[in-house]
């Protein structure tokens, strides 16, 4: 089959979270699985200044680069969309032009297969970001001989991101109003971008079973619940995979020394070497806690933030990484004042460090709200890190009894029982070292599921 991947941010080019994990793992799981897959993404700054693999020109508004063995990979190139720091915004908020910016982007991706003569079979788009696509296909593209044949598939990564726009703003995109209707972009007197691309893909997954449930609900919808109980049917749940070539205990450069199931002696050092870089004691026998993540409520930083200070009071260390609200950044930075020798922070993006928390750490904290899959517990269970999360979506599919800790009751009181049994277990070595175990030797690599997307590429082919 012919795949086009178009997605507003992908490894190793570009990366806000998990989707981006997702657009860069996935090709190259469908390329080993014989797939013809190309990838379009936006020209950012961010993807330019990277080193390797090297990005080149490659005709007017677009370049070229490759990744795995010969996987295509073009930005969309626009100086005044494009060339700037933030991918979606900046500390002052979301970029004011996103629609201009992420419509060009969608058109001048669908233009670009033609220049190319890539006819595809699927169009593969994740989410707000490249909803228009499926727009463009059944309207403006509707009867574009060139296009007669291609099928798309729209991946929720996560339904609280909708692309919201006024709806003066409508002739941006290029579209007429006949889309402007609560059947289609209209969602309370506004454009919703998302939810265009739920109604005009022609079939839709989330990243996890247990999510693409949750958001048919008024809980979890966002608003979607209609059109989702209306498409039930062509709505999927397909769990991420991991990119078994970055996320490696064995063969990571970013660690301090490298482990595996076999012998753990190396995770001591990472630990220690993680502790010295974050000014913590020394010590191996204090449970150390590790957090990668977006510094927002969806990550369950409410709980947290409730429940920091006692946190901070029990036989723990305990590392942050992650930027977001500043609430919660003031919050945390209270904290390390109070705690300076238990809590260590760290509100940036980075990648390195993540992948020394990762390794470092002995539990990784993860009580998200809502989570559509989760992407830290699966790293986390790679590198024996035992992570401690909330019961929801992606969340409730991977961690259970047997290889972590799960809680079913959103509160400070589960989180803290929760904390506070995982440092009791800490001490038996025995049953850490079992517990950790278990979650290492399980698979959450991505040739699973790239089976799993190609049975549903080929259902949508079939439409
Ligand atoms: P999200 O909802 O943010 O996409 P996921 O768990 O699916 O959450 O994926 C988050 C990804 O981003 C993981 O690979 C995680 O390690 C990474 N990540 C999140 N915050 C940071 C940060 N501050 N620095 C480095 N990596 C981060």
């Amino acid at each position: 089959m012919k795949i086009v991947m178009v997605a507003s941010e992908v490894v190793p080019f570009a990366k806000t979270g998990g989707l981006a994990d997702v657009a860069g793992a996935l090709p190259l799981a469908l390329e080993k699985a014989g797939q013809d897959v190309i990838i379009i993404m936006p020209g950012y700054k961010a993807a330019h200044a990277i080193k390797s693999p090297e990005i080149r020109p490659f005709a007017d508004g677009v370049s070229y680069s490759k990744i795995g063995k010969n996987i295509p990979v073009y930005f969309i190139e626009n100086k005044e969309y494009f060339d700037r720091d933030g991918l979606y915004g900046d500390k002052n908020g979301d970029h004011k032009d996103n629609l201009e910016r992420f419509s060009y982007f969608c058109r001048h991706a669908l233009e670009l297969l033609r220049e190319i003569k890539f006819k595809p079979d699927i169009i593969h788009c994740h989410d707000w970001q490249s909803a228009l696509v499926p727009v463009y296909l059944k309207n403006t593209l509707a009867l574009d001989p060139f296009f007669t044949r291609t099928r798309t598939v729209f991946t929720i990564h996560n339904i609280g991101y909708q692309g919201l726009f006024a709806k003066e703003a409508l002739p941006k995109t290029g579209l007429d109003w006949g889309v402007f209707n609560m059947d289609m972009l209209e969602y309370y007197d506004k454009i919703n971008i998302l939810k265009g691309g739920l109604v005009f893909s022609d079939l839709i997954n989330t990243v996890s079973d247990t999510y693409s449930k949750e958001i048919q609900t008024k809980e979890f919808g966002f608003g979607m619940e209609g059109i989702l109980e209306k498409r039930k049917a062509d709505l999927f749940g397909i769990i991420n995979g991991l990119d078994y070539s970055i996320w490696d205990p064995v063969a990571d450069k970013k660690i301090a020394a490298n482990f595996s199931a076999k012998d753990m002696a190396g995770k001591v050092a990472c630990k220690e070497d993680l502790q010295k870089l974050c000014g913590l004691p020394a010590k191996a026998g204090v449970p150390l806690i590790g957090v990668v993540s977006r510094l927002a409520q969806q990550k369950g930083f409410d709980i947290v933030a409730e429940g920091i200070d006692e946190i901070c009071r029990l036989d723990l260390q305990m590392v942050i990484l992650g930027t977001g609200d500043l609430t919660y950044h003031q919050i945390m930075e209270a904290m390390v004042k109070k705690y300076p020798k238990v809590i260590s922070l760290h509100l940036k993006f980075d990648d390195t460090l993540a992948h020394k928390i990762y390794a470092g750490s002995d539990m990784f904290l993860m009580p998200s709200k809502y989570e559509p899959c989760g992407l830290g517990q699966m790293i986390s269970f790679r590198y024996g890190t035992v992570p401690i999360a909330f019961k929801t979506g992606g969340l409730a599919d991977t961690v259970n009894a047997r290889n972590g800790y799960i809680f079913d009751e959103y509160s400070k009181a589960a989180l803290l029982a929760n904390i506070k049994q995982a440092v009791r277990d800490f001490k038996s070595k025995k049953k850490w070292h079992d517990l950790a175990l278990r979650g290492m030797k399980q698979n959450f690599s991505w040739s699973a599921s790239a089976k799993k997307y190609i049975e549903l590429y080929e259902k949508a082919k079939a439409r």
